[in-house]
């Protein structure tokens, strides 16, 4: 018989990025993250909030995704999001979903060359666990029991993949309202929810990858030289005290704390907003 034909090559059009966010940060977080890495995922990117916004829609079209999730900082809130970028990326069709936080800077290109790297016929979960354990959560069992079960999860801060093969097995726990059950049930956030139903109740595994990053690490630890190898970065305080990855330029800290601007123009320096580099 003839050989199989070899699967086409993963493109940035296969993967569905969905960005969960809330209305208090429309101002202060989409509007850099438009200007920045979502100007070159447009197509791919979807923007999960909880309340309409004009201007938002304006710039983002069918591309911004008003939930009829609360508004509050909840895990049913959270969850519900969670839910609702899983059903749009089962509905999508494409290859790989990425969930990301509204604070995370997606790298496209080395988030493709990771991708790629996987064999299309293995399930995948891939991310930063967040704990150096598996986490122990109680589920209920009938009759008034619970048992404790045992899984890793990746950070929902740093995002993390599922490829579709893995993510159509998560459906019976996941999809419509079920997902929102199952994080109820264990009493446990949606990042949390995610790496049970993958490797509890699938028996998968969760593929840890130092790529992905949340402002729960020290992100002044990473070199310069390493950050455009990052597949995602993120900003925020902690203890107080900004935790944002190190950058010298070109903008400054006052004109660009998060520093995503910055990391922006160095790996896209074409963009008309980074300064040009003078002709000589
Ligand atoms: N978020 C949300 N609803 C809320 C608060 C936060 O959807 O009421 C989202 C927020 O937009 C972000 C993620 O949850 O994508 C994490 O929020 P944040 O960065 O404020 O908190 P963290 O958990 O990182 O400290
Ligand atoms: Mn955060």
């Amino acid at each position: 018989s003839a050989p199989s034909p070899q699967p086409p090559e993963l493109q940035l059009r296969d993967i569905f990025i969905g960005v969960k966010t809330t209305q208090a940060f429309h101002g202060p977080r989409l509007g850099l993250l438009l200007d920045t890495w979502v100007s070159r995922t447009k197509d791919q990117t979807f923007i999960f909030t909880d309340r309409a916004d004009a201007g938002l829609q304006e710039r983002l079209g069918s591309h911004l995704v008003v939930t009829n999730c609360s508004s509050e900082h909840s895990h049913p809130a959270l969850s519900c999001k969670m839910a609702a970028e899983f059903d749009a990326f089962l509905a999508s069709g494409l290859q790989w979903f990425c969930h990301v936080d509204d604070d995370n800077y997606v790298n496209p290109r080395t988030l493709l060359k990771l991708l790629r790297a996987f064999p299309q016929t293995q399930d995948v979960y891939v991310g930063r666990p967040s704990l150096n354990r598996p986490i122990r959560a109680s589920e209920p069992q009938p009759h008034n029991h619970s048992r404790t079960v045992q899984f890793w999860f990746a950070t929902g801060g740093a995002g993390f993949c599922i490829n579709r093969k893995l993510a159509l097995k998560m459906v019976p726990w996941a999809s419509g309202s079920r997902f929102v059950d199952t994080s109820a049930l264990i009493r446990l956030p949606d990042d949390c929810t995610v790496g049970y139903i993958v490797e509890w109740k699938l028996g998968g595994r969760l593929q840890p990858c130092s790529l992905f990053h949340s402002h729960l690490e020290t992100l002044q630890l990473l070199g310069a030289s390493q950050l455009p190898e990052q597949v995602t970065l993120s900003y925020g305080t902690f203890e107080g005290k900004l935790n944002v990855i190190k950058l010298r330029g070109p903008f400054s800290p006052e004109e660009d704390p998060s520093r995503f601007r910055s990391l922006h123009c160095l790996l896209y320096p074409d963009t008309p907003w980074c300064p040009q580099r003078s002709p000589r």
